[in-house]
């Protein structure tokens, strides 16, 4: 059956279909939209329509308007559809009091099929379980789905949110380049063959890093850009190879500056989704502060367990593991868990210990502090002296457990870190629903790429040393900390950034250390040497992951909830099939062969 299309013509919207309530009940409007369901209730038909904002139940009955009604009839789900009627109080039965229009419905004098649609593969509803892929090749379809299209709309909101903060803290918004030239923010770049210029690449930014430095040295003072950004990485997890920064540079600034104006933003963005304030201020910890307490430089601090050192509990013990690990420099750390001790049955204790050695360690010693006595497999190693103080330095009373790992520092923490989340879910001592932030300060500069053999930078090349540790850059180039802080919320990181060298004799000394050489130097970034050397003003900023972001608020649990048209894992658009082979024509006007 061919259904016969109507034009807009002159009809004027009146109203949004979810907008209509109670206090519209007489007005005649018009409404567009699509048909959201339809049902045949003895002759009168009953159409629910559907739009951005919502729904709105229309009625057509053959006895006010044939003409309607009849198309009515023709009409099938996701049809577009433009109609005419008047609102109307629902019969009381009938009232829905699920949905925002259920006391309304609007009674149809005339109704347009704007458009036919197709079967859809799934329906457009909140309910139906959809497959990712299916989910992405008709990604224009799940998107009219309402729970999808809300992300969309608190994307735009958290947006609008982050623009009035900085445009009222005196931001100018900039736009950056798309084709540049590499950035190094650690990963692999996207490339673009110049087709002027054979055999020559722009880079897709990792980041607008340099652009912004060079705005401030420009005199803009304070910048800022919602900018898409690109990495070539493989896509672990929830990555995806454009994505989205908060991006912002300030110059005549030191960290809490800088810190000053993201707080009170972020806060405000997350009191207004969550409909509460937000504690603050932000805690700052030091990054070695933070990897001691907690193993890793993002911890979750819902968590409401920490770790410590406990090395000086056993100087000169007779328990050989420890007594080994000490000898060798490495440190007895723990985790102390109140009342844990008869929450984990021997057989949860010995997955911990399980656990421990699939991460690469040797083991792990658990210390159960029961009623009658330690219970442990270590206990007959230990002599009294260590246990008192143990019981002094993790405040050991029975009921709780201890658990100890002596293994080089960067296993210990990435160990310990885990067994701190997975405790602290096994025993309830999670505060869920609870946002908490922090601010990390004081990571080292530098630190040793074995595989590559040289120092790399922990934040990128362009982070300022700690001003008063410039002096030791070349004697002691591990132990100097830089002026780079991240901000976490709930052990995600939501973004870092930090002071920037200013000077070109300090970026030359770090571009050394990073076993840059001059000329080397001087042809990656010769730019940013010479623009330091015209008077740049000390600057800094930071960039926020604005998908990250957008996906906590959401309760999303991927990126690619929060995302109009996000790609695979696979970094491919099922809709748009994206990549694509070219055109030979189109390689040999690039000057490119494919080699397989
Ligand atoms: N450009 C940095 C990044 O993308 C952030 C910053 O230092 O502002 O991580």
């Amino acid at each position: 059956m061919s259904v016969a299309l109507e034009v807009l013509g002159d009809w004027q919207r009146t109203d949004a279909c979810g907008a209509l309530r109670p206090a519209d009940v007489g007005r005649t409007v018009t409404l567009f939209g699509w048909v959201h369901a339809r049902r045949d209730h003895g002759g009168v038909l009953f159409v629910d329509l559907r739009d951005r904002g919502g729904l709105v139940q229309l009625v057509c009955n053959p006895a006010d308007s044939p003409v309607a009604h009849e198309r009515a009839g023709e009409v099938r789900l996701e049809y577009v559809l433009a109609v005419r009627g008047t609102v109307r109080h629902r019969p009381p039965e009938t009232v829905n009091a699920e949905l925002p229009t259920g006391e309304i419905e609007v009674a149809v004098d005339e109704l347009r099929v704007l458009n036919t649609a197709r079967p859809t593969p799934y329906p457009i509803d909140d309910t139906t379980e959809v497959s990712e892929p299916n989910r992405l090749k008709w990604r224009y379809l799940d998107l009219r789905r309402p729970h999808v299209q809300r992300n969309l709309v608190l994307r735009h909101e958290v947006t609008q949110r982050v623009r009035e903060h900085l445009n009222r803290a005196g931001f100018l918004e900039v736009e950056t380049p798309v084709l540049t030239r590499s950035t190094p923010e650690g990963a692999r770049d996207y490339l673009v063959p110049s087709r002027v210029q054979r055999g020559a690449f722009y880079a897709l930014p990792q980041s607008p890093q340099l652009f912004k430095q060079l705005l401030m040295i420009a005199g803009l003072d304070r910048y800022y850009q919602i900018v898409r950004c690109f990495r070539d990485e493989d896509l672990r997890a929830d990555r995806q190879p454009e994505f989205t920064q908060i991006d912002l540079e300030m110059s005549f600034v030191r960290p809490a500056d800088v810190m000053a104006v993201v707080e009170p933003m972020i806060a405000d963005v997350f009191a207004a989704v969550r409909g509460h304030p937000t504690a603050r201020p932000f805690p700052v910890l030091p990054y070695a502060e933070t990897m001691l307490r907690y193993g890793t430089d993002r911890p979750d601090l819902r968590v409401d367990l920490e770790l410590a050192d406990f090395s000086e509990c056993f100087a000169g013990t007779g328990f050989r593991v420890f007594a080994e690990a000490l000898a060798s420099g490495h440190r007895v750390r723990g985790l102390a868990a109140p009342g844990a001790g008869a929450a984990l049955s021997r057989r949860e204790l010995d997955d911990l210990v399980g656990f421990a050695t699939q991460q690469g360690g040797r083991g792990l010693t658990w210390i159960r502090i029961g009623e009658d006595g330690w219970q442990s497999p270590a206990v007959k190693f230990l002599s009294d002296a260590e246990r008192e103080r143990l019981t002094a330095a993790a405040r050991l009373r029975p009921g709780d457990l201890l658990v100890l790992l002596a293994e080089p520092d960067a296993l210990a923490a990435a160990i310990l870190s885990q067994l701190r989340l997975q405790l602290g879910e096994r025993l309830g001592r999670v505060a869920r629903g609870e946002d908490r932030f922090l601010w990390v300060v004081d990571f080292p500069l530098l630190e040793w790429d074995a595989e590559a053999r040289r120092h790399v930078a922990v934040h990128h090349p362009f982070t300022a040393p700690a001003d008063a540790e410039l002096e030791r850059l070349e004697q002691e180039p591990l132990a100097v900390r830089s002026q780079a802080y991240d901000l976490v919320l709930n052990g995600i990181e939501l973004g870092g950034g930090s002071i920037r060298i200013h000077r070109p004799d300090v970026q030359q000394r770090v571009f050394a250390l990073l076993g840059m050489s001059e000329t080397e130097a001087r042809d990656r970034f010769g730019f940013l040497l010479d623009a330091l050397a015209f008077g740049a003003p000390p600057h800094g900023g930071i960039a926020l992951g604005l998908d990250r972001l957008v996906m906590l608020l959401a309760g999303a649990d991927s990126i690619r909830d929060v995302i109009a048209f996000p790609k695979t894992q696979r970094a491919t658009c099922l809709m748009t099939e994206a990549p694509t082979p070219v055109d030979p024509a189109q390689l040999k006007e690039l000057g490119l062969r494919v080699v397989s």
